[in-house]
């Protein structure tokens, strides 16, 4: 639902608009690079027994580039975001250089007389296969990675590929019918401009991850993958959530303009980032960045955060390829620590499951995976692991103020389980004579409906309480938070949801525990008056957002934001909320390029 641009299409050319959903900000022009469609066209054809020694040399030299092309990507991926995400791609290398794994590919070519493309393809997807049926986690979760290589080696070999994306001497516009969290986090951002993609929501974790890399981005654009051809001029807007293919002259002179426009007034805002979050009336508001990687905190400290809210610590999983050890996950708290500098970081267990631990990986794949066993839930089930993450926050907690904070819990048996888990672990350790933390609150997540609702019980059993909107809205209005076929029915401006933020905030206030919010509305300036009038003081969100969210905040006053929300609370459609915020924001809105970012 961004703003409405009104480009009309020019009937006598061949521009083309998409709207889509704008998930990540700012307006790109540039190449389309269409991503993951070599495997669509594998060449079946056979070769003479002559050519089989050119088939051999073409699929060895392709597995070679591929694992060239890995080396680079991991070494940019330590330099960019640390030595964690880089894991994956050196794991990658290992499976590549294996010898199993070629052999039977060159049997293929010499005994079938195929090209190496079948050979490749046919190999690849009977290791698969063979992981997948193993019913066990380990090799499951190898069958993505073997999809992911024979894609690699594929595009090598058929010319055009993700792989050619390293080797490109401009950047490109990315458009792709699906990407997953990592490959997103993979990007290398002087080689891609933007992205587009077909499907993806608001916050699906695609989304959350092109804000957190800041890249342009724009998804749920259903057929964008379908229309658009290699080499073709397109403009991403991920304000507006316009993808224009083709576009005319004029259209292009008006996002050249706009462009220099939203790049001035964002670094314009860069520069109010060193501003205490104060409103005008003297309340002090805590802004928090959410984080995926440790290497993202001097982005919070640039932008003006006074810590983390949340750290999403499941990436430190999705991107390793494995089960992290406990020191993996200490090292990486470590790096935290040091990072901020004294400031508070709150680690949030593993939220697996769901879009976060692809159906391919998963144990058994679940029909309703959003419902199903993830976050906590999962923790609970896989205890061995559970603990090991905890006994690394712990021990990381000695050397820095943490906070542990446990996701989607959704009845009080689980929070009191977990807790009891901490304790158990806390003792080991001190058994163990190992160095620990000793004053780390505990708390959970506010996101499933249950939980809001009985925020009163809840408040007694932690220090404090965060509500992650972006599950509580999908759950609380059964809408798929990354469908964009629904994605018209996923709002915050919902009152259901709004109603269930202030019995949150006011469970905790009662008990006098913290509360936060670190949703994706606590970055989405049409929602900052609203919130800060419902109680909120500490918001958590994509660090490049904080700027902006300040100087609301230091534009208003807490009596103003408290008449706002009474007056919110008396309406019955989220469209009458929307309606009514925007027209609050707009008035207090300095001139930015288009207005801010609306919901
Ligand atoms: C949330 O659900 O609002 C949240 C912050 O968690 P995540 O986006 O990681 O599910
Ligand atoms: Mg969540």
């Amino acid at each position: 639902m961004g703003d409405d641009l009104s480009i009309d299409q020019d009937p006598g050319l061949p521009m083309e608009t998409i709207r889509g959903i704008p998930v990540s900000s700012g307006i790109v022009i540039g190449r389309v690079f269409r991503l993951g469609e070599a495997e669509q066209r594998v060449p079946h054809r056979r070769i003479e027994s002559g050519e089989v020694d050119r088939e051999i040399e073409r699929m060895e030299t392709a597995f070679e580039e591929a694992i060239a092309d890995l080396e680079a990507l991991r070494d940019r991926t330590r330099v960019q975001l640390g030595a964690e995400p880089a894991k994956i791609f050196e794991f990658h290398v290992g499976l590549l250089r294996d010898p199993s794994l070629r052999k039977p590919i060159r049997t293929r070519i010499e005994t079938d007389l195929v090209v190496a493309e079948w050979a490749v393809a046919d190999e690849f997807r009977a290791v698969a296969d063979r992981f997948a049926a193993m019913g066990n986690e380990v090799f499951a979760q190898k069958t993505a990675d073997i999809i992911d290589l024979d894609r690699r080696v594929l595009d090598r070999l058929m010319g055009e590929n993700t792989s050619r994306l390293a080797t490109l001497e401009e950047p490109v516009i990315i458009v792709a019918h699906e990407l997953t969290p990592s490959q997103t986090a993979g990007m290398d951002r002087t080689k891609v401009l933007g992205f587009a993609t077909d499907l993806g929501g608001r916050t699906s974790h695609v989304s959350i991850v092109a804000k957190a890399v800041d890249i342009p981005a724009v998804v749920g654009c259903q057929r964008i993958s379908r229309i658009a051809e290699n080499g073709d001029l397109v403009i991403v807007d991920g304000d507006g959530g316009t993808v224009i293919l083709d576009p005319t002259d004029e259209i292009l002179a008006d996002y050249r303009a706009r462009q220099t426009r939203v790049t001035s007034y964002r670094a314009e805002l860069r520069r109010s980032a060193g501003l205490e979050a104060i409103t005008v009336d003297g309340s002090s508001i805590s802004l928090l960045g959410n984080i995926e990687f440790p290497d993202e905190i001097p982005s919070v400290l640039d932008n003006g955060g006074a810590g983390v809210g949340l750290y999403r610590t499941e990436f430190l999983y999705l991107t390793s390829g494995h089960e992290p050890s406990e020191d993996d996950h200490y090292q990486a708290y470590r790096t935290a620590i040091s990072h901020l500098g004294g400031r508070p970081l709150t680690i949030r267990t593993q939220d697996l499951g769901a879009d976060k631990y692809t159906q391919t990986q998963a144990e058994e794949p679940e029909r309703n995976p959003f419902l199903g066993c993830r976050s906590i839930r999962y923790s609970l089930l896989h205890l061995p692991e559970f603990k090991t993450q905890l006994r690394a926050i712990l021990r990381a907690a000695a050397a820095g103020p943490v906070k542990v904070m446990f996701p989607l819990v959704s009845t009080v048996m689980e929070i009191r389980q977990a807790k009891m888990l901490l304790a158990d672990v806390a003792e080991e350790l001190d058994e163990e004579g190992v160095e620990r933390g000793r004053d780390v609150s505990i708390g959970m997540m506010v996101e499933v409906p249950s939980a809001a609702l009985m925020a009163r019980a809840f408040s007694s059993e932690v220090d404090f309480f965060s509500i992650g909107t972006n599950d509580l809205i999908q759950y609380t209005l059964a809408v798929d938070r990354g469908n964009e076929r629904v994605a018209n029915l996923y709002t915050g401006a919902s009152p259901a949801v709004i109603q269930l933020v202030k019995n949150v905030v006011r469970a905790a206030r009662r008990r006098e525990i913290e509360v936060s919010l670190c949703g994706e509305l606590a970055g989405e300036p049409i929602y900052t008056m609203l919130l800060l009038g419902l109680g909120l003081r500490t918001l958590s969100m994509v660090p490049t957002q904080i700027p902006l969210i300040k100087t609301v905040i230091r534009a208003v006053t807490i009596d103003h934001c408290e008449r706002i929300a009474r007056k919110v609370g008396t309406f019955d459609s989220e469209r009458q909320v929307l309606n009514y915020l925007r027209d609050e924001l707009r008035k207090i809105d300095p001139g930015s390029p288009g207005g801010w970012t609306a919901d």
